[in-house]
């Protein structure tokens, strides 16, 4: 990914976000990965709805500003991501609304009520509360860089992958799993059997 790129496929990532209500006002932030070892996230405390290419900052891997912007408070984790998965390029922090109620709940997403929800999330560990911005919470999410989806509590959720386009459809697909969770409570999960035969894990 090159910088004029990866300003344009923030922007737009972050205008999905919040048309599809997955994050609200300026909660969340977006990274990805640049070809030259720097990177972009999103600048602290704006809209993402009405977000330019402009505002977007560029920092290097120690979280610093090579554009004179502010980037968001949470870059370090999304560094402690990138440098824990060589084959992250992008991360997707948010508050979306029903995996918010879920983490404020301390109840976890439980991603085996559909095949979609296995496929694309399998298991979505929720990591304990930390303040916002701490040392702590980063530590807590790079315990938990294997997994490419996850919740945090009393906070909202994060999803990686391999771009940006990845990164937000598991967004999506974690969210409506949380709905699912959520409108269906009680429900049956698919079976052990039946999610070894969807991951084609062998007993
Ligand atoms: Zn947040």
């Amino acid at each position: 990914m090159n910088e004029p790129d990866g300003r344009i496929e923030l922007v737009r990532v972050c205008r999905m976000l919040y048309d599809r209500k997955l994050t609200v006002s300026a909660g969340g932030n977006v990274s990805v990965r640049m070809d030259d070892g720097t990177f972009l996230i999103t600048p602290s405390g704006k809209n993402k709805g009405i977000l330019t290419e402009k505002d977007i900052v560029r920092i290097d891997r120690d979280g610093i500003s090579l554009d004179g912007g502010n980037p968001s408070i949470e870059r370090f984790f999304h560094l402690a991501l990138y440098d824990s998965n060589p084959s992250v390029n992008a991360v997707v922090h948010c508050h979306p609304l029903y995996c918010t109620v879920l983490a404020v709940r301390g109840e976890k997403v439980d991603c085996d009520l559909t095949p979609e929800g296995v496929i694309l999330l399998g298991e979505v560990p929720m990591i304990g509360y930390h303040t916002p911005g701490s040392a702590e919470l980063v530590e807590a999410i790079r315990k938990e860089h294997t997994h490419m989806a996850m919740t945090m509590a009393r906070h909202g959720a994060l999803t990686q992958g391999k771009d940006l386009t990845e990164a937000y459809n598991r967004m999506e697909e974690l969210e409506f799993q949380a709905s699912l969770q959520i409108l269906t409570e009680g429900a049956d999960r698919l079976s052990e059997a039946e999610i070894r035969k969807i991951t084609g894990d062998t007993p």
